[in-house]
């Protein structure tokens, strides 16, 4: 894996959970430790610095975005330290926005991204940031380079897809979803995933079990969940990062994304704390794609 961060950065991060729970801002932080394997760390809460001398680490493996954590953790007393990286930056924004957690909780320091897969742009929900160089300061512009390396490509292996016939894009994901084992970690690790009782849960819904029956049952868990979190997914990464059959769900999410920016105008979910999504927003001009538009997907869009 190619290095993003440094030694720098790894002891700024430590040292800077330190100070923070040291002082009193914070009475428990949310990072990492080391996991099973070498190259998973484990999202933990410390609440004390010896725990964090002895076990906090916060390397090149500690990709696991944490602000899904901080729905539980918000609604208990005192604040709690998060680091965020870019892309959870957005989610934590989204969770904001849905109120789910509870900003006034939570002392954010944005630090910089740990792998390819996790830049983008960082996002005006931080108390302080860290540079590449671990040194905390209060800007905020957001840099542009970063924003285009989150676009960049982002809708290409989509476009591909939606220019295949139906048939092909149907064998495609049979092909793909087949894989599944419903072992529902890219459930439970999705930030946009947060009700409390989960429709797969209920054992009436009669595709609660773990292992989809069929192939109807592959494709109506990953369908109802695309549908669920559309127009509301930060594109994170999460759900593919977890899978253990390596899936690639972030082409579902990637197809909604791409038609709500079509449909709606570009729009990024977790970009801002308050701006009204497409999809929860009503208005009388509201286009109703399947009737006023046509796809010209060799076009790239809408005609
Ligand atoms: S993480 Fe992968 S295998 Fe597990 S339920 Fe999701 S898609 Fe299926
Ligand atoms: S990329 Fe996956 S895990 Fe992240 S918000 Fe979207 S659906 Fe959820």
């Amino acid at each position: 894996m190619q290095e993003l961060i440094n030694q720098t950065v790894t002891d700024a991060v430590l040292a800077r959970a330190k100070e923070l729970l040291s002082n009193g801002t914070v009475n428990r932080v949310i990072g990492w430790e080391k996991g099973l394997f070498e190259d998973d760390q484990t999202p933990r809460i410390f609440t004390s610095v010896e725990e964090l001398d002895k076990n906090f680490v916060y390397d090149e493996y500690s990709v696991a975005t944490v602000s899904k954590y901080l729905i539980k953790e918000t609604k208990k007393e005192g604040k709690i330290l998060a680091f965020l990286k870019a892309n959870d930056t957005y989610s934590f924004n989204q969770l904001v926005k849905e109120h789910r957690v509870n900003r006034e909780n939570v002392y954010i320091v944005a630090v910089p991204s740990n792998s390819e897969a996790q830049k983008g742009k960082i996002h005006v929900v931080y108390d302080e940031i860290m540079d590449s160089d671990g040194k905390i300061t209060s800007k905020k512009e957001e840099s542009q380079e970063d924003k285009e390396a989150f676009n960049k490509e982002r809708f290409e292996m989509v476009a591909k897809l939606e220019a295949m016939t139906a048939d092909e894009r149907f064998a495609f994901w049979q092909n793909e979803l087949s894989k599944c084992i419903r072992c529902n970690a890219c459930r439970n690790v999705c930030p946009a995933c947060t009700c409390e009782q989960c429709v797969f849960d209920n054992p009436k819904s009669g595709i609660a079990q773990k292992a989809a029956a069929d192939s109807f049952e592959e494709k109506m868990f990953h369908i109802i969940r695309a549908f669920h979190v559309a127009g509301r997914c930060t594109d994170c990464g999460e759900c593919s990062r977890v899978c253990p059959q390596h899936i690639p769900l972030y082409l579902l999410n990637r197809k909604y994304i791409k038609d709500v920016d079509e449909i709606y105008g570009e729009y990024q979910a977790g970009e801002d704390t308050e701006t009204r999504a497409p999809l929860n927003t009503y208005k009388t001009d509201d286009v109703e794609p399947s009737i006023v538009y046509q796809r010209d997907v060799t076009q790239g869009g809408i005609n």
